[in-house]
């Protein structure tokens, strides 16, 4: 007989991940989802196997076949050069799109009942600060590197926009950190507001980011789709979940080009597991998702709808603190009960979302010019600014650049603003040439040689005018 069903790649997990994995995919097969179950192991068991990565290649192989995957949490261990099995998931199948919605439900009294909470984080997956690259540029003085590419922009502010069209929305905002931080944070609202303009059925707008956060919690309903960065998603969808219930409530989708991966935000919570105390929720609602992804939109209402019933007639574990909670089984099995049932909240009307695609060289922008104006050099010092610009002037006089200013973590500290910035033993030296020619290779090594003399060198970066504007931020106090 020809099978039907959908092969999806299922990862119990870790911690409580067994027990609501296992209600979800329950509840998926008695709500009619036509799935094929392919289990696959990652997380706390395979590092202790010594993989390193706490993905074996058979799960690897695995996603790569079916493209979609069921997942429970998965422990990250805290103390040892291991990265976060997550985490690799994530970066090894490009999902760079996380989708975290948040509903109001029934029978889950919170501070925002009956403000009608219904909407949707879209989180960048695989960028900024998420890239890991960290370095120590002096013994005390630690960087995070900050990665936005205009690529990860167009895509995700393209996958928002799209999925309020799949789920009936009326409105996105942009939420970021563009005032502070022009170039990254910045090119996201660029490239949001730019993508918004083919959009004229959606009201777009651009929040910064911290009064995105006091927004959600004075006026969430405001809200109906918030597309960020991978930092500001992480954080602002963590606050959405605790307007609805909590983790216990909140499912997601990792969605990329070709792969899929639906899991609950929560973890493994490990003082939970194998007590029948864990809610299933978050994954039932994350199954939920997936059921839509695979357009089996019926067996995601009945599921849907099954769950809100439940919840309406007042049977939750023990996270709702009202009345008296039951137990994960007992839960999941009242929740099988009332499959065919519906809720006073009835299910949004859905249809199939369209992923965008954008290649590199689509999102790619060719300028016109770019003038190389001079180049930033990092040192370690604890002279004070007027001492390091005394020295360096004498040590470059000889070379075709001159010292414009001195920073210290953003501020210009030389020539004196007359400020009283505390420094520490990192300086930014920015040195300019008067002319285009003299910028070459050979000359900003003899910089760096001469500089070198007298001081420790960690890190360079060019300055360049790209289309007549710099492309480069000035300093803190900076004319
Ligand atoms: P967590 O496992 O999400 O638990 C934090 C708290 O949230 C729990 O103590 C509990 O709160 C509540 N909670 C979470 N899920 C719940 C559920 N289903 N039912 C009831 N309550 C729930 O976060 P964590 O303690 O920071 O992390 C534990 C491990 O999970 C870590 O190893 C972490 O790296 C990993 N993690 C994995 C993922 C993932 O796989 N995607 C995500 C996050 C964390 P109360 O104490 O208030 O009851």
């Amino acid at each position: 007989m020809l099978n039907t069903k959908t092969p999806v790649t299922v990862i119990p997990g870790d911690g409580i991940g067994p027990e609501v994995v296992a209600a979800a995919t329950r509840l998926v097969d008695a709500a009619g989802g036509q799935i094929d179950w392919r289990y696959a192991e990652a997380g706390a068991e395979v590092f202790r196997k010594g993989i390193s990565s706490g993905v074996p290649d058979e799960t690897i192989a695995s996603i790569a076949e079916t493209a979609i995957a069921l997942k429970g949490p998965l422990e990250t261990p805290v103390g040892f050069g291991e990265k976060s099995a997550n985490v690799t998931l994530r970066k090894l199948f490009e999902t760079y799109a996380n989708i975290r919605p948040v509903r109001e439900l029934p029978g889950v009294p919170t501070p925002f009942s009956g403000r009608g909470i219904d909407l949707v984080v879209v989180r960048e997956n695989v960028e900024d600060l998420y890239a890991g690259i960290e370095h120590m540029q002096t013994p005390d003085v630690a960087q995070c590197l900050k990665l936005i590419s205009r690529l990860g922009c167009q895509r995700i502010s393209l996958t928002a926009l799209e999925l309020a069209r799949a789920e009936s929305r009326t409105k996105v905002a942009v939420a970021t950190k563009a005032n502070i931080m022009k170039l990254t944070e910045g090119m996201l609202q660029r490239e949001f507001l730019a993508a918004a303009a083919n959009y004229s059925d959606l009201e777009a707008w651009h929040v910064i980011v911290d009064n995105a956060a006091h927004q959600l919690v004075k006026a969430p309903e405001q809200f109906e789709v918030i597309v960020t960065t991978n930092m500001n998603g992480d954080i602002l969808s963590d606050l959405t979940s605790a307007l609805v219930g909590g983790l216990g409530f909140a499912p997601s989708a990792n969605l990329g080009d070709s792969v899929a991966i639906f899991e609950a935000v929560h973890g493994s919570a490990p003082k939970y597991a194998g007590k029948d105390v864990a809610n299933p929720t978050a994954v039932i609602l994350s199954s939920v998702m997936m059921l839509r992804h695979l357009k089996q939109f019926e067996a995601a209402a009945a599921l849907e709808q099954a769950v809100f019933s439940t919840l309406e007639d007042g049977i939750h574990t023990q996270d709702v603190r009202v009345g008296k909670p039951v137990g994960t089984q007992e839960y999941v099995a009242a929740i099988e009960a009332r499959i065919g049932r519906t809720s006073s909240v009835p299910s949004r009307n859905y249809s199939a979302l369209k992923m965008p695609t954008v290649s590199r060289e689509e999102a790619r922008i060719e300028p016109a010019s770019r003038h190389k104006v001079g180049v930033d050099v990092f040192i370690e010092s604890y002279l004070t600014p007027d001492e390091i610009a005394t020295k360096l002037q004498e040590l470059i006089a000889p070379t075709p650049y001159s010292l414009m200013m001195i920073s210290n973590r953003g501020t210009v500290v030389w020539p004196s603003t007359g400020g009283t910035t505390g420094c520490v033993d990192h300086f930014r030296c920015r040195f300019v040439i008067a002319e285009q020619s003299s910028w070459n290779p050979e000359s900003v090594l003899g910089l760096l040689q001469r500089v070198g003399t007298t001081f420790r060198w960690m890190h360079v970066e060019k300055l360049e005018n790209v289309d007549g504007a710099p492309a480069f931020t000035k300093a803190q106090g900076e004319n």
